[in-house]
């Protein structure tokens, strides 16, 4: 060292000053960062000598195994991040250190407002980078020697991170930069190894290169002889570095070189979760944005699939240093069960959430990560192997009805989702038929998709509406999942052929129906045409129209929701939770063939036998009368008649 020479008085840049005073005064709020800021630097710097290092072989000097190491010193309050990356010459420190070369900064300094609260939350999303050490310490000292340069012209840089650094020259023998922080007396905590181990781990276990410490031993406390031993004893530095994280992201590896067991048990430590992945899917993505995309679909849903507090499971990296637990903007909410890495090479390292939705970069990241989960899944149905087959099971039976959300919220993969569907139908309770399969067994002249929505399946399967088609032989889709009402709004084709709910509108079976049924309706229509307007008059307050229908084989009647209506069902869906619904009263139709139909031309109690029909067909879809007890009041009449 030459303490002789001079040292000299630099002023920092305006606008680091001003962010020097933002960092020491608003940026407690989540002080650990300074550590991640100041490894990413290191990490930097050793990536920054392995480029020069391919033309400048000499630049690695005698150490080529690139590392970065945490000391803590107790008795001088430091903490020191040291690396032997490329370091630092005096201009460049005097440059690159007291200067904001970013752009942009002036603009985000514009922006300031001088209300601490908020400009916190800007800085935040801003980034600090190497200003970041003064949120904990009050001096910083850096120790730089550039790769390639004789030792005596490394360089010394001091700064209370007020106006002005110091900078003078010194003999340094290890290339690099070690970043020296004085802590002030609020955050000495960060003297304790095992602290600050666990923030490594947190932000920085995914840096591919070793971050050290010096490893600890435990030394029994000394005994003087005849005396009980004690238990007492403290841990003890040796001389031995250690590396406490895992030095390489598996991500960044290419597929071939990471097994499957590692592959899973990387999913267990990401999601903290015990059970095995159904299937993953690792990839280097090129193009407009470059990133790296890790992403699990579980076997088991988590207990939170459905309430408000679910979370995506994405954690954002960005070049390999961790930004963000449940980045939910990186995936689409109806494939929030997905568990994963993104590592973006294009996002600015301190993005923030607000700053992620804008962004096209994660716009198109997260188009990506929905087409890669929707081919994943596909994989899975389409294969041949059981194996496969059962997982595809699993997969549908925990996250199947959170998919067909993706019908509502997910346009262009409407058709990919379709596809991923299983149903239970008229034929076959099993919920297992594609739409494909539906259409491959469709009839002659069928020229639709037909499905019923109820509350469960056995209402489904036993739903008046169904009564013709079965009788025609025509299967028809069984939907009783809560979001399938909602879901099916939006769906109003698959591949080229309509989806017509067999609880809406008119029926219209087109070829599938006979001139001679057309007729026959025609026929009763006119026939019944008094009793239906009587009806009409009688249930009033209670339904839109009254109408005859050929839809009805075995009961009475049966209640439609008009075409573009909200159904009972949803109605009564909304209204459970909690919402306002506008008004909107079915249509009654009813089966002229029906004997109780029959019975209402010129009876003597029309009144109630209108009220107990209309009342039946709310039951049969799993509705309640509005009055119940009118409703039995009213057969038990007709029972005693
Ligand atoms: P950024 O990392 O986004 O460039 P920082 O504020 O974190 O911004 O760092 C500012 C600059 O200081 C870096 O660009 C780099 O030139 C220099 N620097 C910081 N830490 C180191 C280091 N450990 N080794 C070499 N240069 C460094
Ligand atoms: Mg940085």
């Amino acid at each position: 060292m030459s303490e002789q020479n001079a040292s000299q008085k630099h002023s920092f840049q305006a606008e680091v000053a001003q962010l020097l005073h933002l960092v020491t005064h608003s940026l407690y709020s989540n002080p650990e960062i300074f550590l991640r800021e100041l490894i990413s630097n290191a990490s930097d710097a050793c990536d920054k000598l392995r480029f020069e290092g391919i033309n400048h072989p000499e630049y690695y000097e005698d150490a080529p195994d690139l590392r970065v190491r945490v000391s803590l010193d107790k008795d001088n309050k430091t903490i020191t991040i040291s690396d032997n990356g490329i370091g630092l010459s005096e201009q460049e420190a005097i440059d690159n250190l007291g200067t904001i070369a970013k752009s942009g900064t002036k603009d985000f300094m514009s922006k300031l407002t001088g209300d601490q609260k908020s400009d916190a939350q800007l800085i935040g999303q801003f980034g600090v980078g190497f200003y970041s050490g003064f949120i904990v310490a009050d001096k910083i000292t850096v120790e730089s020697r550039r790769a390639g340069s004789p030792s005596s012209e490394g360089v010394r840089w001091v700064s209370g991170g007020t106006g002005d650094f110091e900078v003078t020259q010194i003999d340094k023998a290890g290339r690099g930069t070690d970043i020296i922080l004085h802590l002030r007396d609020d955050a000495l905590d960060y003297l304790e190894s095992y602290k600050v181990k666990q923030i490594i781990n947190k932000y920085s276990d995914h840096i591919s290169l070793p971050i050290e410490m010096q490893k600890e031993v435990w030394q029994e406390e000394e005994t003087a002889e005849g005396e009980e031993p004690s238990k007492g004893g403290e841990m003890v530095k040796t001389d031995e570095w250690e590396a406490i994280n895992s030095a390489s992201a598996l991500w960044t590896r290419s597929k071939s070189e990471v097994t499957d067991e590692q592959y899973v048990e990387f999913y267990k430590n990401l999601s903290h979760a015990f059970d095995e992945p159904l299937a993953w899917s690792h990839n280097r993505v090129e193009g407009t944005t470059e990133y790296t995309q890790l992403l699990y679909i579980p076997s088991k849903a988590p207990h939170d699939l459905f309430t408000r507090e679910s979370k995506a499971g994405i954690k954002l990296y960005v070049k390999r240093v961790f930004i963000m637990d449940d980045a939910d903007n990186l995936i689409p909410n109806y494939l929030r069960f997905v568990q994963g890495v993104v590592d973006s090479a294009d996002l600015p390292l301190n993005v923030s959430r607000e700053l992620l939705q804008e962004s096209r970069d994660v716009k198109t990241i997260r188009e990506g990560n929905a087409r890669r989960v929707l081919t994943m899944i596909d994989g899975l149905a389409k294969s041949d192997d059981e194996k496969d087959q059962d997982k595809f099971k699993t997969f549908y039976a925990e996250f199947g009805s959170v998919i067909k959300e993706g019908l509502g919220e997910d346009y262009g993969n409407r058709e990919r989702i379709l596809k991923l569907l299983r149903f239970a139908t008229s034929n076959n309770d099993e919920i297992s038929t594609s739409l494909v399969d539906y259409k491959a067994n469709m009839k002659e002249g069928q020229k639709a998709i037909y499905y019923v929505t109820a509350d469960s399946l056995t209402t489904a399967k036993n739903s008046p509406q169904l009564e013709l088609f079965k009788k025609k032989g025509i299967e028809v889709l069984l939907m009783a999942d809560r979001v399938d009402e909602w879901a099916m709004n939006f769906v109003h084709e698959f591949d080229g052929t309509p989806m017509q709910s067999i609880a809406k509108g008119a029926v219209d079976l087109g070829d599938l129906q006979d001139a001679e049924e057309k007729k026959a309706l025609d026929e009763a229509t006119e026939k019944f045409k008094p009793v239906v307007e009587k009806l009409s008059d009688s249930l009033k307050a209670k339904t839109k129209e009254v109408r005859l229908t050929s839809r009805l084989v075995d009961s009475p009647a049966c209640l439609v929701t008009g075409d573009g209506e909200l159904s009972p069902q949803l109605i009564r869906m909304l209204k459970d939770a909690g919402q306002a619904v506008p008004e909107s009263k079915p249509i009654l139709e009813i089966n002229p063939s029906h004997p109780l139909v029959q019975k209402l031309e010129g009876s003597a109690q029309f009144d109630d036998l209108a009220n107990v029909i209309f009342d039946q067909a709310l039951i049969a879809e799993g509705g309640l009368p509005d009055n119940p007890a009118e409703y039995v009041k009213r057969i038990n009449s007709l029972l005693l008649k």
